[in-house]
């Protein structure tokens, strides 16, 4: 059983549309794959579409932006009922502070000379419930401005770049709740990665498995062996569970093709057993997996 519980669609920040991601994971040979944009569920039915055709089992979830003591970190969620009304209202939050980003950092840009406008990243987004600095990066590739994605971030969307913006983040304590109230079970994403140097120590992460955190991310690119090692440990220790994921974008980024890290099926059938627990507490209308 090959298992791959990360991947965007163009939903948020892919570049594939949610069936395109689906045929994708069929052809990467993945007998199970989580779609998990940000900040949205907008994806969901078109991929559990597609994947009743391809005979692949789709695991609805999203990557949540949310903050802890001011650092960003992403949350994913596994099979929440997406119409839990707070649910909804904290992420219409989350949108509309992403959607008023926008403006902001295309006018910093303006200020230093990059010519794009606002019209320009919209338009690359298409119907993108979910948008963001990868949008702004993508009009700057089609401007000629840069020359890929992570290029527009070194040199311009970056923390400490002249184009970078903060915006608001939900609580990842409250979030954690939502999630569980929701039916749903919660996954610290890319815990130790780059962009989280030292905010998620042990002690964090234990008060955070206490308030509902049902797993941690261990097997991504972002880390490497040794932090895998550690994390796995940490895991074990608080009885989380361990998955593993691509974080795939499409051509979006580089070096995380599908199955590239993959969730093994023991830590696979915990996950689901957690989000039917949470369901069962919750009394939720929590979405199906499709091809289960
Ligand atoms: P935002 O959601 O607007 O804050 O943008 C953050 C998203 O941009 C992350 O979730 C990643 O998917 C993506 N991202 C961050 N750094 C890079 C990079 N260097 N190259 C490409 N995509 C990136
Ligand atoms: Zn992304
Ligand atoms: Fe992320
Ligand atoms: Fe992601």
């Amino acid at each position: 059983m090959r298992i791959d519980l990360h991947t965007h669609s163009r939903a948020s920040d892919g570049t594939q549309t949610p069936a395109d991601l689906m045929t994708a994971a069929a052809r990467a040979g993945l007998d199970v794959v989580a779609l998990t944009d940000h900040d949205t569920a907008e994806g969901w039915t078109e991929a559990a579409t597609a994947a009743r055709g391809l005979g692949i089992t789709l695991v609805p979830g999203m990557e949540i932006s949310t903050e802890y003591e001011g650092r960003a970190v992403h949350l994913l969620a596994y099979l929440p009922d997406p119409g839990y009304p707070p649910l909804v209202e904290a992420l219409t939050r989350v949108l509309a502070a992403r959607n008023a980003r926008v403006p902001a950092i295309v006018e910093r840009l303006v200020a230093h000379g990059v010519e794009i406008t606002v019209e320009d990243v919209i338009a690359g987004a298409g119907d993108a419930a979910a948008v963001g600095r990868p949008h702004v990066a993508d009009a700057m590739v089609a401007k000629g401005i840069v020359e890929h994605r992570d290029q527009a971030f070194a040199q311009w969307l970056s923390p400490g770049r002249p184009g970078h913006v903060m915006r608001y983040s939900a609580d990842l304590r409250e979030m954690i709740g939502l999630v569980e109230a929701a039916g749903g079970v919660s996954v610290l994403a890319h815990v130790w990665g780059r962009h989280l140097p030292a905010t998620l120590d042990v002690p964090v992460i234990a008060e955070l498995a206490d308030l509902g955190l049902g797993g941690l991310e261990v097997d991504h690119q972002d880390h490497d062996a040794d932090a895998r090692a550690r994390l796995r440990e940490v895991a074990v220790d608080l009885d989380l569970v361990i998955t593993g994921s691509s974080d795939h974008h499409g051509l979006g980024k580089t070096d995380h093709d599908l199955g590239c890290n993959l969730t093994d099926p023991h830590q696979y059938d915990r996950l689901l057993d957690r989000a039917a627990a949470a369901a069962a507490r919750s009394g939720r209308t929590t979405p199906a997996v499709e091809n289960a």
